[in-house]
């Protein structure tokens, strides 16, 4: 059965509080792990939750404020010590590349991996591409250079009718290039079209990643449908002032963007440190959104329920 969920490793904002750690999370997707964004703290959170450094070969940085990639030069230093093998590619502004580089050839010179960069700019664009999942980049509007990602299903198999590959005999080898789209081509000859054999498969499945970002006009076309939006919810509507004046989003705004994207389900996060609990931000998000959930940290969700 595929896989496609959702780590929650860190949801707070910039200051430390004993409720939260900086932003971090990680989508794990048919046994590879994805990691966005990296606050300080990710790698106990990630040991925590028992993920594996050597499924993790991706990593997404939004933008280059410290409570979104200051955990990087510590997790990418244990994986040597954990012996990780392959490569490790770090995507992120060139400003990202080179610092992250020069202080990773610092502390960890004889790296047991490869570390690369992929070099991504402000903008919409495929920064990853596998058979499997498409990443995309949005383009955010916060107080320096940011991106949101935009996570894409791709390729799923169709459903073989159990009645039709019975009827048919279709061997148990056969059935992962029918499930592919091939037609079955019986031992007498007979070409059994595929449409008659499988039913379409079930939609992609899509989740936006959006965080830094005050609301952005831009990125709700780019977003419409998702399944899943994870958008920064800083500030209460009371607030509104200050989320502008930090290039933030109060959680009205959030539940806003994912109303007028008809996201199917809202995710908030990135709470400012004067909140103790997220209650208020889920209620002002709910009154918009109702289908809203409060990220925190250690939880899982199952974005293909
Ligand atoms: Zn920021």
């Amino acid at each position: 059965m595929a896989r496609f969920t959702l780590n929650i490793l860190g949801c707070g904002s910039a200051k430390p509080t004993p409720q939260h750690l900086p932003a971090c999370q990680v989508l794990d997707f048919r046994d590879k792990l994805y990691m966005i964004d990296c606050g300080e703290g990710a790698q106990h959170t990630f040991a925590q939750m028992h993920l594996r450094p050597s499924r993790l070969n991706h990593v997404f940085i939004s933008h280059l404020h410290g409570d979104h990639f200051l955990g990087l030069l510590g997790l990418l230093s244990s994986m040597t010590l954990m012996g990780k093998e392959g490569e490790v590619v770090v995507h992120t502004f060139a400003d990202g590349a080179r610092i992250i580089g020069d202080m990773m050839n610092y502390i960890d010179r004889h790296r047991s991996y490869e570390l690369r960069f992929n070099i991504i700019k402000v903008g919409h664009e495929v920064i990853y591409e596998d058979n499997a999942l498409r990443v995309s980049t949005l383009p955010l509007k916060h107080s320096v250079p940011a991106v949101g990602f935009l996570f894409e299903e791709k390729g799923k198999e169709r459903h073989l009718r159990g009645d039709m590959a019975d009827f048919h005999g279709i061997p148990a080898w056969q059935r992962a290039a029918v499930k592919g789209g091939a037609d079955f081509v019986k031992p007498d000859g007979t070409v059994i079209p595929n449409n008659f054999l499988t039913t379409a498969p079930d939609p992609p499945v899509r989740y936006a990643y959006c965080s830094d970002t005050m609301p952005s006009e831009r990125v709700i076309p780019l977003i419409e449908g998702v399944d899943w939006l994870y958008h920064e919810a800083t500030y209460d509507s009371t607030r509104a002032d200050k989320a502008r004046q930090y290039c933030h989003s109060t959680a009205a705004q959030a539940a806003e963007v994912a109303r007028r994207a008809q996201a199917k389900h809202l995710i908030i996060g990135h709470y400012s440190a004067r909140y103790d609990t997220p209650e208020l931000l889920l209620r002002e998000a709910q009154a918009i959104f109702p289908a809203t959930i409060a990220a925190a940290e250690r939880q899982r969700l199952d974005l293909l329920r």
